[in-house]
């Protein structure tokens, strides 16, 4: 049960040192109660209320980290059904499967093209998470792909195997990956709860539909299981789907502890080819899978995915930015061309698209208007040629150019006289209203 701010205050310290960013411990269990701050900004918390507190504020749906280091990353911890709610915080992971029969060399191939697939969206580095590393060859071939996989690659892994034994000994060659091990079933229970114990790693449990799922997760929460992944066991669409949903509901409108983990499904075992797979992947993204493993990854496939991915667990209150600046595009020199945009992501994307598709090298300025669009930042006073004016001025293009002409939105064209005034020496050319002909004017403009 969630504390009230009151509830949380009686257990701070009530020293009001203000190291936790606000200056009353009342305010800071204010914030913790409405979920606005960290328990950890507080250093000076005993660790019986920090106990108390971390119970009370953990989210219905645990949140659990899979992997070491930089490529961590994080599921479930989610608070709602739908986006517009509130938020979604931790992106499903996208992994693919290998089998343990497969040949080192084929392996290793694969292992370098899969790593390739990497793309920079909105100052973010796209790319999937997992290999899901299926024993199906004995011991020695499952231990050896284990240790391939992560000594040579920069994926996170999912062990899969019901021998808890052949897991162990993988472990000993790929644990400081900190792998999510699967599965624990009815029958390798106590043993799989046994390894995953020792080494303090996440467990997958498998089950033959809901039901079972909860009571397997009930009897390793008593064992003192935290970090549980749940496969309901299906591999019809239908079930899947209809598991996925009963899996996010449960916990955030019943309160059903059983089952308030994240889910781990498998359009690999649901489609016989990539492309229905691909859309299965993309209605789990959606509807609320965890991790979702694939049977290869392929640009087409993966690409509108992790484009998709973004989207959903992005914060719907919150636009999409790119960092203020100056962007090269092409290579521009110092006769290039200089625009100015805003910095909503999508405007950004837009204006930089058309001015490469120009094949003009041009400097574009990125000024930070809070996300807010060209037209939309203008209303809003935070694209006016003052603001405009001083931040060409103090971003540095001027030493990176010999002329002095910066080329405007044409939404903005009202701004050009305030930016005049604000930069003396410069010109300001009025540019297009619409991006779509940026490069047939700046094709005409350097021709
Ligand atoms: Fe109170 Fe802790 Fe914040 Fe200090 S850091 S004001 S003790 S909540």
């Amino acid at each position: 049960m969630a504390l009230t701010g009151i509830q949380i205050f009686k257990l701070l310290p009530k020293t009001n040192c203000g190291e936790c960013g606000v200056p009353t411990c009342l305010a800071f269990a204010m914030n913790l109660a409405s979920g606005k701050a960290e328990l950890d900004s507080c250093p000076y918390i005993s660790d019986e209320a920090r106990e108390k507190l971390a119970e009370a504020s953990a989210p219905p749906i645990r949140e659990v980290k899979i992997g070491r280091g930089v490529r961590r990353f994080k599921i479930g911890g989610e608070t709602v059904m739908f986006r517009h709610e509130k938020t979604f915080y931790n992106p499903t992971a996208i992994g693919v499967l290998v089998e343990s029969t497969i040949e080192k060399e084929v392996l290793e191939k694969k292992l370098k093209e899969w790593n390739a697939y990497q793309y920079e969206r909105v100052g973010l580095n796209l790319r999937p998470e997992l290999v899901a590393l299926k024993d199906s060859d004995g011991e020695d071939a499952f231990v050896s792909a284990a240790e391939e996989i992560a000594k040579k690659s920069e994926f996170n892994l999912i062990l899969m195997s019901q021998d808890s034994k052949r897991l162990a000994s993988a472990l000993k060659v790929c644990g400081f990956k900190r792998p999510l091990l699967y599965a624990a079933v009815k029958e390798n229970l106590e043993q799989m709860a046994e390894l995953a114990k020792e080494n303090d790693l996440p467990l997958a449990v498998k089950g033959n539909g809901i039901e079972e799922v909860m009571e397997l997760t009930d009897r390793l929460t008593e064992m003192g299981l935290k970090d549980l992944v749940i496969d309901s066991g299906s591999r019809d669409l239908n079930e899947v789907f209809k598991d996925q949903i009963i899996i996010r509901k449960a916990p955030l409108v019943a309160q059903t502890r059983s089952l308030g983990f994240p889910t781990i499904t498998f359009p690999c075992e649901m489609a016989s080819n990539l492309d229905v797979e691909t859309l299965i992947t993309s209605m789990l993204i959606a509807k609320y899978a965890g991790i979702v493993i694939l049977s290869d990854f392929k640009g087409e496939s993966l690409f509108p995915l992790l484009v998709e991915r973004l989207n959903i667990f992005t914060d719907p209150q919150r636009p999409m930015t790119v960092t203020q600046g100056i962007y090269e595009i092409g290579k521009p020199d110092e006769n290039s061309p200089v625009l100015v945009t805003t910095n909503f992501s999508l405007t950004y994307f837009i204006a930089s698209g058309e001015i490469e598709a120009s094949r003009v090298p041009s400097w574009l300025l990125i000024m930070d208007t809070e996300g807010l669009s060209v037209l939309t930042a203008w209303a809003a006073g935070k694209f006016t040629g003052d603001a405009v004016g001083s931040f060409v001025k103090k971003c540095g293009i001027a030493d990176k150019i010999s002329h002095r002409k910066v080329i405007i939105p044409g939404y903005a064209a009202s701004i050009s006289g305030d930016m005049e005034e604000e930069l003396p020496d410069w010109e300001v050319i009025i540019g297009p209203r619409e991006a779509s002909l940026i490069p047939k004017f700046l094709k005409e403009m350097y021709k």
